[in-house]
């Protein structure tokens, strides 16, 4: 990255910041999570409603197509605080998707579609597949032209809130080129979607057959911004990935130093002895240069290159830090922090699923190296 000033946060940020720290302890207290993992859809949908009228989901569009105004930085902290009390629904997926539209769509498809997500619309992206490569160019689903229509083929992986999002962005090999299709749910076929049993419960996450869908042509992405978007929607969830990373790093911290100054053994607090205050110590430090790092990368996001390096850096170091916390924070509640009554679990669950979506600590690494070197 170049000399100049690399870290900054703005006015916006820090309002956000205070409304979404509220907002989401208020709505998603624990109990409140622990319910949701039941629950089919998983989410709260007036919760959601909400979020909607508080303008969250147009925070990252400009204004001519009903947005805000103000970038993907200004997301970052109220991912952060939904990561910090594990508020289930989706927002990321949404606002992925949105950006998606925002780089690769045609100015038709803008007019129609982002004005809708802004107001609540629920969308997601199904760009995985069973390869399980994190090169989103490597597509194997394939779209083929026939006539007006384009009909696709293939089975994407890893589709967050299929069951209800009313948009999906899915990506597929045209003509030998990866392109990206807007799908409407309604046009999928009953039994098209599997719910995918995944490590982290508060997620729905499903698997989307598309053999024999077809969609009108118009639903094409602009096929000449494919790769820009492509890449903006990878640095996009690596980003918003990492915010919630570090939200979820900090409760877990908080959390688990509550309970070594609780609990006590040999006659004393748990928290008094050196193997545990020392590791707690270090899951704290790494905790803290997790957030700086997201913060520069928010307030480097839109610079050239530079926002790149500084987001694969945070989502290396939020990985490793929410990791860190979560796995210890199952061995400091000693002979019950592997159990399911234990919070723990839900953060270390957290930390699987994050660090291997859009690639873990050591791809960033790989794809650092290629930057930097
Ligand atoms: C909540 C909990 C539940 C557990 N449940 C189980 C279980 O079910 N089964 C199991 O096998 N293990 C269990 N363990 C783990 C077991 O208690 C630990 O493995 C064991 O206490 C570790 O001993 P240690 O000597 O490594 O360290 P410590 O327990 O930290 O003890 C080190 C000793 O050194 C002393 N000491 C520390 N710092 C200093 C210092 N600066 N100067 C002088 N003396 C010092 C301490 O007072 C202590 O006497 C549990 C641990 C916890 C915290």
């Amino acid at each position: 990255m170049s000399k100049k000033a690399t870290i900054g946060f703005s006015e916006e940020q820090a309002q956000l910041l205070e409304v979404a720290t509220t907002f989401c302890r208020d709505k998603s207290p624990i109990e409140k999570v622990r319910s949701l993992l039941e629950n089919e859809r998983g989410y709260d949908d007036a919760i959601w409603t909400e979020m909607a009228e508080l303008g969250w989901l147009a925070i990252a569009v400009p204004e001519e197509f009903g947005g805000i105004g103000l970038g993907v930085a200004e997301v970052v902290p109220v991912v952060e605080q939904m990561g910090r009390t594990m508020m289930a629904g989706p927002f990321v997926s949404t606002t992925l998707a949105a950006q998606a539209m925002l780089v690769g769509g045609t100015d038709e498809q803008k007019q129609k579609y982002l004005p809708d997500l802004c107001a609540g619309t629920k969308a997601t992206l199904a760009l995985s597949e069973p390869h399980g490569d994190w090169d989103l160019t490597h597509v194997e689903c394939t779209a083929e032209r026939l006539g007006d229509t384009l009909k696709l083929s293939g089975r994407k992986t890893f589709v967050e809130n299929a069951d209800t999002a009313d948009l999906l962005l899915v990506s597929v090999s045209l003509e030998g080129a990866p392109a990206l299709v807007v799908v409407e749910r309604s046009v999928l076929p009953e039994g098209t979607l599997r719910r995918e049993v995944v490590i982290d419960e508060t997620r729905r996450s499903y698997q989307v057959t598309f053999d024999g869908v077809e969609v009108p042509a118009s639903a094409l992405l602009d096929p000449s911004k494919t790769t820009a978007a492509l890449v903006h929607v990878d640095l996009c969830a690596s980003l918003l990935l990492s915010a919630e990373m570090c939200g979820a790093a900090a409760s877990c911290i908080d959390y688990t130093v509550d309970y070594l100054q609780t609990r006590k053994q040999f006659g004393k607090k748990i928290g008094s002895y050196q193997a545990l205050k020392h590791p707690i110590v270090d899951a704290h430090v790494g905790y803290e240069q997790a957030r700086s790092h997201l913060y520069c990368a928010a307030f480097n996001f839109t610079q050239q290159g530079e926002g790149e390096v500084a987001t694969r850096i945070a989502k290396a170091q939020a990985g490793e830090a929410l990791s860190y916390a979560a796995d210890r924070a199952i061995q400091f509640h000693g002979g019950f922090g592997f159990t399911y009554d234990c919070d723990a679990q839900l953060y270390r669950r957290r930390s699987l699923w994050c660090e291997n979506q859009f690639g873990d600590s050591a791809y960033q690494r790989a794809k650092l190296a290629e930057l930097l070197l």
